[in-house]
């Protein structure tokens, strides 16, 4: 979708943090981290809500949300999706947030790569 901000990031056309990609799957650092190494995870079917994307890609998604999870090792996460303004959704693109929380006094003990 043209004015998507997800859609434009897919095509390269806004920079982002890639943590992953696919042919259906991104992943890419929150622009607003909540949390050092809070992701995003979309598929790369446009669709506002979680009902509007196709089984195959919101599978991947899920996978590769679970990657993320797996290779920062945090022992404690958030993983949010939300659907709708109510629901507190910004952007009209779905959405995993993988959010860490650090430990207090140590840190998550990771630092991303810088390329
Ligand atoms: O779930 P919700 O729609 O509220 O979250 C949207 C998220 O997209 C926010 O955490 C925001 O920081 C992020 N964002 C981003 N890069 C953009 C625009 C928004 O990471 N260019």
């Amino acid at each position: 979708m043209a004015a998507c901000i997800f859609c434009k990031i897919i095509k390269g056309e806004i920079p982002s943090m890639k943590l992953f990609e696919s042919e259906k799957t991104l992943a890419f650092l929150d622009i607003g981290p909540l949390s050092f190494g809070h992701a995003l995870v979309i598929p790369k079917h446009h669709g506002a809500k979680l009902t509007d994307i196709p089984d195959d890609q919101l599978s991947e998604v899920l996978h590769v949300t679970k990657k993320i999870a797996t290779a920062v090792g945090a022992e404690n996460y958030n993983i949010l999706q939300n659907n709708g303004r109510l629901a507190h959704q910004e952007v009209d693109h779905v959405h995993f947030h993988y959010i860490p929380k650090p430990n207090k006094e140590e840190g998550l003990g990771i630092s991303w790569p810088t390329q």
